[in-house]
């Protein structure tokens, strides 16, 4: 058996059936981990609840998301996957944790300014305490990786920073500094080819579709907005459909279409039927494999137990090591 180089922690917020965007950003990546790390991937839903509209649906959402998950390799049986309120002690470790966080620090970074912007109606205390909680996320399961993006990487930073200050202020080596494990995290575009493909803009193509629904969305694909007509030859560089295509087609069908829509040889809509016909080959097995565990009706909630169950005996064992160090009586 494999020695594992140690434990990787992510958390996604349940945000329901996923996308292209997601599976390329983040799950397909998860899957990879499992090779070489012992993963915890946590559905964070108490960091959902900072935002009215994420409150919605939430069972459900969760639900939907650990179909995605599972059907494309996520492992229960190795990797533990749990819900982030099914483990109460991350609450506490957030309290604690901020008692050695600067207020300043927390309404100073771009994310909670960006927060406040985007819902002024909705400045809550959550929205403050959200990199605290986020901490308190890793270093519960003494995580020593955490991957994440370029744009996550300050995020890291700071979760790095309170730990040692919790570490200074109370003497102790108690939470692990977790290490940043880089990753690139492409930019996936929506169907309207400038956004990031994501469920708000409704420019998503979900995993879980019907091979017709996913035809329908990529026939609605924005291509070379120069390529007016059939006989306009297109740049394949500018243009979305290509992306995906060097993404999920065969190299024979990008060659193919490298050439031949530069001289317009090939009409958008051949060429998108055929990134259709390539993507729902490429899905196939996925979603097959999701529809027989969906048809597992209790499935999900019984790897979720069994999830918070594993991550709440790490969970209890670090707690009672940070009551210790914080001499709590
Ligand atoms: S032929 Fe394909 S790659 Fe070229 S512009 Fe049309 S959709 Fe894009």
């Amino acid at each position: 058996m494999n020695k594992k180089k140690g434990r990787v922690f992510s958390g996604a917020r349940p945000t329901g059936r996923q996308h292209l965007g997601n599976y390329l950003g983040a799950i397909k990546n998860y899957v990879d981990l499992q090779k070489d790390y012992d993963c915890v991937y946590c559905i964070v839903d108490l960091h959902a609840l900072t935002t009215v509209e994420d409150t919605l649906n939430l069972k459900q959402n969760t639900n939907e998301m650990v179909l995605d998950w599972l059907a494309a390799g996520v492992n229960p049986e190795e990797t533990i996957v749990f819900v982030q309120s099914h483990v109460p002690e991350v609450t506490e470790l957030h309290t604690i944790l901020s008692m050695v966080t600067p207020l300043g620090k927390l309404t100073d970074l771009p994310t909670f300014k960006e927060k406040v912007r985007m819902q002024p109606e909705n400045v809550n205390y959550g929205l403050v305490g959200y990199p605290v909680l986020m901490t308190a996320d890793i270093v519960l399961y003494k995580a020593d990786v955490v991957p994440v993006g370029i744009d996550q990487a300050p995020h890291l930073e700071f979760a790095r920073e309170i730990v040692r200050s919790f570490n200074h202020r109370f003497n102790t080596k108690v939470l692990i500094e977790p290490q940043m494990k880089n990753t690139v995290i492409p930019k996936v575009l929506g169907i309207d080819g400038k956004e990031k493909m994501g469920k708000s803009l409704n420019n998503h193509i979900e995993l879980a579709a019907t091979a017709e629904e996913t035809k329908a969305r990529v026939l609605d694909m924005v291509t070379d907005p120069a390529r007016i007509k059939r006989t306009d030859p297109g740049n394949p560089d500018i243009c979305n459909v290509f992306t995906m295509h060097k993404i999920f087609s065969p190299q024979a069908d990008i060659d193919m279409v490298n050439v031949e829509c530069r001289r317009a040889g090939i009409g958008c809509v051949e060429c998108k039927t055929l990134y259709a016909k390539n993507l729902n080959q490429e899905l196939k097995p996925f979603r097959e494999k999701r529809s027989e565990l969906a048809s597992k009706k209790s499935l999900v909630d019984e790897i979720l137990q069994d999830g918070s169950n594993r991550a709440r005996k790490i969970a209890q064992k670090t707690m009672q090591e940070v009551r210790e160090a914080v001499q709590l009586p």
